[in-house]
């Protein structure tokens, strides 16, 4: 299949093209249609999988029909959970829409409110926010919904992690009624359906397998050693072996901020990037990471989840994720696109249970390779997981909407903790899902 097959207008066509875009990815060969047609859409797609150009590029080519947005108003309103995600998604929107005379902007927090409510003061056909800073501005009146005719949840289930919940409740009160809805979203759980029946309106489902499951290839490893060591390890296979770029994920902001002081105090370009940084510091470090001044981006899970740095030779699991799935999010950075990467997880004695959570999830029991020099005190015993897909467990109460959510407009993306909460019933279905795709891959 061709883009232009699509019926996409030559403008917006000519724009694909310079992106180097060959065909459709699926999940745009099936979006693309349906959101063209006015349909509502329910999409279960993960960052890389082409979702953002999915919706982008039929929303603008329908923008091109109606009336130019009016002073404060906006056509098309685009909500993600991470400014990083909002920043990406209208650099998309400028990108795929530069040969058409469309506006647009973006708004978050953590940054003035006034220049953006200048910005929105003559009206943008497409908007991207953050939830909690849209709502002040619309209780600053700065942003009017009458004109509104599409609405996007991108990374829905995100949101919901983060608490969004109610900032996304009161939003949709504020919109039209009679309005074409978008959402996509990691997986189609329970929760993520509950939330979608009052919003999507008979929807055309896709779903799409996520990238890591098809067309890479990613060689995964554990280095078996002790804690103390841990920093130790990573410089000596970062020097040894001259990796040029690799993203390390840690469990904490602190101990991002300390393995960064550690790297760079022994000449290494390496930057830390999670919710206590500025937005600018943040914005910084991933363009020098991807430009390749800054060599190694230490990042915790919320912090790297959204970014589009996703075709990386290296991801080290500096500290294993507490939640088994948050491992296939971070190995599923390296390895895109038909390339072959590396996931390699330091994993101490103390974290077996994780690293039983994370074979049990993937099925497939990691391959131990202890390093000379680094042979840990405390043994990280021999795999005994038994490779049998999780069961669910019994429900759980249902969640409250966290602290994090709530009253925090001024600085969406990433407040306090960065912690994560033990799987529920909903993620353990997803856990199985999961396994399942991966097992047709062994
Ligand atoms: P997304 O899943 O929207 O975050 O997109 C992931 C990456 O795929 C982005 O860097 C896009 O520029 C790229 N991309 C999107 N659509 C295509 C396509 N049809 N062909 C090749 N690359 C694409």
């Amino acid at each position: 299949m061709h883009f232009d097959s699509l019926a996409l207008s030559d403008n917006i066509l000519k724009a694909i093209k310079e992106q180097g875009y060959q065909t459709p990815s699926p999940i745009q060969a099936k979006a693309i249609p349906a959101v063209l047609a006015g349909k509502d859409v329910m999409a279960a797609a993960q960052t890389g999988t082409g979702k953002t150009a999915g919706f982008t590029l039929p929303i603008l080519e329908n923008l091109l029909k109606g009336l130019p947005a009016k002073v404060n108003q906006a056509r098309v309103l685009i909500l993600t959970p991470t400014r990083e995600l909002a920043a990406q998604v209208e650099a998309s929107v400028t990108t795929y829409g530069k040969y058409l005379s469309l506006t647009s902007a973006v708004v978050f927090g953590g940054v003035k409110i006034n220049p953006q409510m200048i910005k929105l003061r003559k009206g943008v056909d497409i908007l991207v926010a953050t939830p909690g800073r849209l709502l002040d501005l619309y209780n600053q009146n700065a942003i009017r919904f009458e004109q509104l005719e599409v609405l996007v949840l991108d990374e829905a289930d995100r949101m919901l992690d983060m608490g969004f919940i109610h900032d996304i409740k009161r939003i949709i009160a504020k919109l039209p009624k009679k309005r074409q809805n978008l959402m996509f979203s990691a997986t189609f759980s329970d929760q993520i359906r509950t939330l979608a029946k009052g919003i999507v309106n008979q929807p055309v489902e896709i779903s799409v397998s996520p990238p890591n499951t098809t067309t890479k290839s990613v060689t995964q490893w554990i280095h078996p050693v002790d804690k103390k060591k841990k920093p130790e390890l990573l410089l000596h296979l970062i020097t040894e072996n001259r990796w040029k770029q690799v993203l390390v994920f840690s469990k904490t902001k602190h101990g991002a901020n300390k393995l960064t002081r550690y790297l760079s105090e022994f000449g290494l370009n390496a930057a830390a990037i999670h919710g206590n940084k500025s937005q600018g510091a943040r914005t910084k470090a991933l363009a020098e990471f991807k430009q390749g001044t800054v060599k190694i981006l230490v990042a915790t899970d919320i912090a790297a989840r959204g970014l589009d740095i996703d075709q990386l030779p290296h991801v080290v699991n500096f500290d294993l994720p507490q939640v088994a799935e948050d491992y296939v999010h971070r190995i599923g950075r390296t390895g895109r696109a038909g390339k072959t990467g590396q996931a390699i997880s330091l994993v101490s004695a103390d974290e077996s249970k994780l690293l039983k959570d994370i074979e049990r999830l993937t099925q497939q029991i990691l391959e131990r390779k202890l390093v000379d020099g680094f042979e840990p005190t405390h043994d990280l015993s021999q795999s005994d997981t038994v490779l049998k897909p999780l069961k669910p467990k019994k429900p759980k109460k249902p969640k409250q909407p966290n602290k994090f959510g709530q009253g925090n407009h001024g600085n969406d993306s990433q407040k306090k903790p960065e912690k994560r909460r033990k799987p529920k019933n909903t993620r353990n279905q997803s856990r199985q899902n999961t396994a399942k795709s991966f097992k047709g891959k062994r």
